[in-house]
């Protein structure tokens, strides 16, 4: 039983988020919420990084404390830079020149690695002199590209990390998995590492404002990631009955409670008012693929993105294929495509082939390839029961055509 909270916790809304829940549960689930505190804040903490986030978040405008290293501030990152140099900058061509202006002179990088063209010999040759030209800490400005090469550099020099999400499309920046991108690929290392979380990550809403008004779908296809949810619990629960897996009622009810907030989040507010919440279900996330592994958050509809990400040369962003995605699986899975479409709506999400610039048959192919990919990495979903077939696949895409889910 949780005794006491120790100070680094107070004020961290993942952590009286789920004291809230202990307090509330009964057996079972009292159990297994326990469980979950054990495994996220009874770790070993870092003390000298723990010493070291203190004093970077000291005097700093701080909106809401997601997460002992999940910050989302307003306007900190000016001040911030202040208390920072021999920083080894980690990021993008598209972002540095946007974050540059935003940021003026205050930017100055020791040194400068651009991710854009990485091979592993290049990515070799960035640790190797972060780790001995004296570069203090790793400075990530991007997005999720970007993120997980910060972490992969993170792990490979331990130096401190700061990370500064330039978009919410994703929710890297907070999740202990790491991608293993191209050049992390040549270097050995299979699909998904356990890696580190970034030391310290600052969602500065000036900053997130501003892209709001210039790219929306860089902060919208986050949502469409969460949207997850609702067909993966379900993968998850059938799974339980085909197979020995074991799903977790804490769990369910985390991810059903996201899906309600979800459906309270109105896109056309300013970020202010529902940042915390959004951020708060993307860190959830990222934990409870740690917790119980990706099972709830990644099913049939993350096949059917995958699939057509694999397929294409230009897929759209993967939040977008994944509430596409969770469209579809609801509609194979007798479930309410009404309510998902409307969400899908009020997200402000495409549900129209020509927006995310998909055919008809490449939708019915990543139908058809998804079942494939989930047999090749062992989740099983719904289409494990189904035989996914063209004509099957063809008829499903034609009906959510024709009753106007999917416009065409
Ligand atoms: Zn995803």
């Amino acid at each position: 039983v949780i005794e006491q909270k120790s100070d680094h916790l107070t004020n961290v809304t993942l952590a009286n988020y789920l004291l809230k829940k202990i307090e509330n549960a009964t057996s079972t689930k009292l159990l297994e919420f326990q469980e979950i505190w054990k495994k996220t804040f009874e770790k070993e903490p870092d003390r000298i990084k723990i010493e070291k986030r203190n004093y970077l978040l000291k005097n700093l405008e701080i909106h809401e404390k997601i997460h002992t290293n999940i910050i989302i501030s307003k306007d900190a990152l000016k001040d911030l830079l202040k208390k920072i140099s021999k920083y080894a900058v980690i990021t993008d061509k598209t972002v540095f020149p946007i974050i540059k202006r935003y940021l003026c002179e205050l930017l100055k990088p020791y040194c400068l690695y651009y991710i854009d063209d990485l091979d592993g010999e290049e990515l070799t040759r960035i640790i190797n002199a972060v780790k001995s030209n004296g570069s203090e800490l790793l400075l990530g400005l991007g997005g999720g590209r970007v993120m997980d090469y910060l972490k992969f550099i993170q792990m490979e020099t331990k130096l401190f990390s700061l990370a500064i999400p330039t978009s919410l499309a994703t929710h890297v920046y907070a999740s202990p998995k790491l991608h293993a991108l191209p050049a992390i690929k040549e270097l050995g290392y299979a699909k998904t590492i356990d890696g580190p979380v970034p030391d310290l990550a600052i969602l500065d809403i000036t900053f997130l404002k501003n892209l709001k008004q210039s790219k929306p779908r860089l902060i919208n296809a986050g949502l469409g990631d969460l949207m997850a949810y609702i067909t993966a619990v379900e993968d998850w629960k059938l799974a339980e009955q085909y197979l020995t897996t074991k799903t977790n009622t804490a769990v369910i009810e985390m991810c059903n409670e996201s899906i309600t907030n979800l459906n309270k989040i109105n896109v056309e507010d300013i970020l202010e008012n529902w940042i915390s919440d959004y951020v708060l279900m993307q860190v959830l996330l990222c934990e409870i693929t740690g917790w119980v592994g990706s099972a709830p958050a990644s099913g049939s509809e993350h096949l059917f993105a995958l699939a057509a990400e694999k397929d294409f040369d230009n897929p759209p962003l993967h939040g977008e294929l994944v509430a596409l995605g969770t469209l579809i699986m609801t509609y194979i899975h007798g479930g309410d495509t009404i309510a998902v479409f409307n969400l899908i709506k009020k997200l402000q999400l495409p549900c129209s082939l020509k927006e995310i610039a998909l055919s008809k048959q490449q939708v019915i192919t990543a139908l058809e390839n998804g079942k494939l990919l989930g047999i090749a990495k062992g989740r099983f979903t719904i289409s494990n029961t189904l035989s996914m077939n063209i004509d099957f696949c063809e008829k499903v895409v034609s009906e959510l055509i024709s009753y106007g889910f999917l416009e065409y």
